[in-house]
């Protein structure tokens, strides 16, 4: 079966990228092969009662499937280069925000006009941020929520499904380089096409590796981002996340010099596991509408891990203190902040003591058994600092729950067209290593679909 373009990932990247070749050429024969399954077969099975912790199903509906990993997320599309990415690098500061603005205009026309876009223009917490050492970033946020944004996600998916051939529950195995364009290898048969777009995100490193590895395409990885996802009464961060939303707040430690930063904020969220190669760790989100919010606010605190010759398995070194968790506690172990300054572990007794009522059923623990100390130290210090911002934070009951880990794919070398030194074959959103985020994987998506096109 030959095709014109496919499209190896049914993420952002992969979306946007099909959504963009349809549109600009509704001629083209496109295929989408997706690992996971369509999206209304998507469920997770932990239902908290029956099924409570991770049962590492064969293909994870949190990660895989039609809308990728963003399709349960919270579904916060970060418009700035300040994070979530360096597209900027390859095609300019200007292009890349443009394009992020263009998806928010497809998000609204699909189903999430009404929704609220935040920003950090002109607010009274960059003077707060700085006068206690913290550092705010420069962002615009559309925050669709879990439930609008799996609505966008349906209404795409109405739209692309007869323009396009989807392939769920179809793994790619390998991509091979034949005349003419790429033989694209499944279980049971083979696809060529002349064009060639992979977009497998997190979930597809190792794959990603591997494919790198067979076509010779050079990478470099030397970065994991480490830390915890805090839990705490909404009310502590109310005033930055009423007008915010998300605040991206930056802190370097008086200790070690490390940037440690806050990451994905859920107002009224949840936190949830998160499952990246069979290994359980934790995340969160939230949802636009009132009913199914909660009274905690998360977020995450991460410290950057960067790593310099000889060693090359970053991702590696995330994943070995993720399975020290999950050795310790079965899954994501939380803690009480008061515990962990006074050395000791929470317990089932001591959580019940506790004025807070934690959104993950998790296992209470010690996360100085699990955190390296320069980590630990790292989000404690930050903890204090954000304190003086919004006093509370640094409450007894204040949970933490770990590990939280942000594995970056090794970034590939592709050119400003993101294409490799393959002639057609193209990688994009998080498995280029070059995206972090919904926004910038799904800008990708269609800078590449339009140089495909011959219009970028
Ligand atoms: C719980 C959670 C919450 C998040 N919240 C946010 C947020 O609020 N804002 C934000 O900006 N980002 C958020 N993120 C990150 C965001 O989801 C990703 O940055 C984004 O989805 C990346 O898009 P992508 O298309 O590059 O890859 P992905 O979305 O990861 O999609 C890649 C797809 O490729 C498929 N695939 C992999 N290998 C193969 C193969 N060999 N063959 C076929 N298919 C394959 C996978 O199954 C997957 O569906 C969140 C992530 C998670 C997990």
């Amino acid at each position: 079966m030959k095709y014109d373009v496919i499209i190896i990932g049914a993420g952002p990247g992969g979306i946007f990228s099909a959504y963009e070749l349809t549109k600009l050429n509704p001629a083209l024969k496109v295929a989408v092969f997706e690992a996971g399954h369509s999206l209304e077969k998507r469920h997770c099975p932990i239902d908290g009662d029956k099924i409570k912790s991770c049962i590492h199903c064969k293909s994870c509906s949190i990660m895989s499937g039609f809308g990728g990993a963003g399709a349960f997320s919270d579904g916060k599309y970060n418009i700035t280069n300040d994070f979530g990415g360096t597209l900027y690098e390859y095609i300019g500061k200007k292009q890349a925000l443009d394009l992020m603005h263009y998806v928010d205009d497809i998000n609204m026309r699909y189903g999430g006009e009404g929704t609220k876009l935040y920003s950090t223009a002109g607010t009274k917490f960059k003077k707060l941020c700085i006068q206690n050492d913290l550092h705010l970033l420069d962002a615009s946020v559309r925050h669709l929520g879990t439930d609008i944004n799996y609505i966008v996600l349906e209404n795409l998916y109405t739209e692309l499904k007869d323009k396009v051939t989807f392939f769920f529950d179809t793994p790619v195995e390998t991509v091979v380089s034949i005349e003419g364009g790429y033989e694209v290898k499944c279980a049971d048969a083979a696809y060529s096409c002349e064009k060639c777009v992979i977009s497998v995100g997190r979930i597809g490193s190792k794959w990603m590796e591997r494919v790198c590895k067979e076509m010779n395409i050079s990478t470099k990885s030397n970065r994991v981002d480490l830390g915890v996802r805090v839990e705490l009464p909404a009310e502590v961060f109310s005033h930055l996340t009423d007008e915010l939303y998300e605040s991206k707040i930056v802190y370097r430690t008086q200790k070690y010099g490390d940037l440690v930063r806050t990451f994905c904020m859920n107002p009224k969220g949840a936190v949830v596991n998160e499952n990246t190669n069979g290994i359980v760790t934790v995340n969160g989100h939230s949802y636009e509408d009132p009913a199914k919010q909660t009274e905690n606010t998360n977020f995450a605190l991460l410290v950057s891990k960067h790593f310099s010759e000889p060693f090359k398995d970053s991702n590696g070194y995330g994943e070995s203190i993720a399975r020290l968790s999950n050795m310790l506690g079965g899954g994501v172990i939380m803690q009480r902040f008061g515990d962990l300054i006074r050395g000791r572990r929470s317990t089932p007794n001591r959580m019940g003591d506790s004025f807070m009522t934690p959104t993950l059923n998790a296992t209470p623990g010690d996360l100085s058994l699990v955190l390296p100390k320069r980590i630990l130290d790292g989000i404690i210090e930050m903890i204090y600092a954000l304190d003086k911002i919004a006093p509370g934070t640094a409450n007894d009951d204040t949970l933490l729950y770990g590990v939280e880990v942000k594995f970056y794919n090794m970034e590939v070398a592709v050119d400003e067209k993101l294409e490799t030194a393959y002639e057609g074959l193209y990688i994009i959103g998080d498995g280029s290593g070059i995206t972090h985020s919904l926004s910038h994987a799904s800008a990708s998506g269609v800078y590449v679909a339009r140089n495909i096109i011959g219009r970028a």
